[in-house]
């Protein structure tokens, strides 16, 4: 569908920016439904943060997507945040609901979408949780609505305490934070039922990194990487040699991007063509 003078605008922010996938991934959704809408992506320097926001509500963006590193502090620049991304603390995609701009996340929903849809229910499972950052902040959130326990490993214990101190202001269940270290590693992944790796170790150019040594993967668990750069990790790769369920980071960014679609058009996202566009995007890379 050509640019014309109806055409709907809609974007992502961050800095750096050229990395991104999702006007790849919202354009080829767009133009599949037919929808007269176009996905830009801005760098934009933290001095301009305030003025691009004001600007996207000028021009009546439908919305946009927040990226690294102003998911939390854009959050002063809305007119509202929805609830579950305040207890977050982060924002990933902004709605234009009649001229107000409203906050949402949608990195946890896309979690937890990618496992359920890959065939894993959280209900009173074990999880563990590799890193504490700002994805982590969303699954663990969104994670801890159904799941029965949840360890929370990271490098940097301050971070890990701080994430679990935050969460257990409003959920009921165990969590617990812990450093990231060999023994507990191993006695945390022999307990779980879900290993989720949301750091960003395996990611493109080092992708023969991984936390996880083999040995620790033991028959009862799924393993989940939300690094998407390479869709399968050396992580994932392993699981999968020795017979386990493994759910990439393409599902969550897929889902992340159809919860927002989703929200901008009323429409149904068409989830594998986006998928598609994704992981042709990637090769190109
Ligand atoms: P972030 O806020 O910067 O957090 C990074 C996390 O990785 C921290 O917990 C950090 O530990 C840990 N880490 C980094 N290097 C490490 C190392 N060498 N050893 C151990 N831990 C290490 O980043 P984020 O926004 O949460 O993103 C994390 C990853 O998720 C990235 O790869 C990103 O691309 C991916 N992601 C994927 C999706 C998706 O839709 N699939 C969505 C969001 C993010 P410290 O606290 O000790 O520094």
């Amino acid at each position: 569908m050509p640019i014309t003078s109806k055409t709907v605008a809609c974007a992502i922010i961050g800095d750096p920016i050229y990395h991104s996938l999702s006007p790849d991934m919202h354009n080829a959704a767009f133009q599949h439904l037919d929808l007269d809408y176009v996905y830009l992506a801005f760098r934009v320097q933290k001095e301009n943060l305030s003025e691009t926001i004001s600007g996207f509500k000028a021009l009546n963006f439908c919305g946009f997507n927040v990226t690294i590193p102003y998911k939390e502090e854009c959050i002063k620049y809305l007119d509202e945040v929805d609830e579950t991304a305040l207890k977050i603390g982060a924002v990933n995609c902004v709605v234009n609901e009649d001229g107000i701009f409203k906050g949402y996340n949608t990195d946890g929903v896309g979690a937890l979408r990618a496992v359920t849809e890959g065939g894993f229910e959280l209900d009173g499972k074990r999880i563990a949780i590799l890193g504490a950052g700002g994805a982590a902040r969303a699954i663990v959130f969104t994670f801890a609505k159904f799941a029965g326990k949840i360890i929370v490993l990271n490098r940097t214990f301050q971070r890990a305490k701080r994430l679990v101190e935050d969460i257990l202001k409003t959920v009921k269940i165990p969590i617990i934070a812990k450093k990231l270290s060999y023994e507990d590693l191993k006695a945390v992944i022999l307990e779980a039922e879900l290993l989720v790796n949301t750091t960003s170790v395996g990611m493109y150019p080092h992708t023969e990194e991984t936390i996880v040594p083999q040995e620790l993967l033991h028959e009862r668990l799924t393993v989940f990487d939300i690094v998407y750069n390479p869709p399968e990790t050396r992580l994932l790769r392993e699981a999968k040699s020795v017979g386990l369920r493994a759910i990439d980071g393409i599902e969550m960014l897929v889902y992340q991007g159809a919860e927002a679609f989703e929200k901008w058009t009323d429409k149904k996202a068409p989830i594998e063509i986006m998928k598609k566009t994704v992981l042709k995007s990637l090769k190109k890379e």
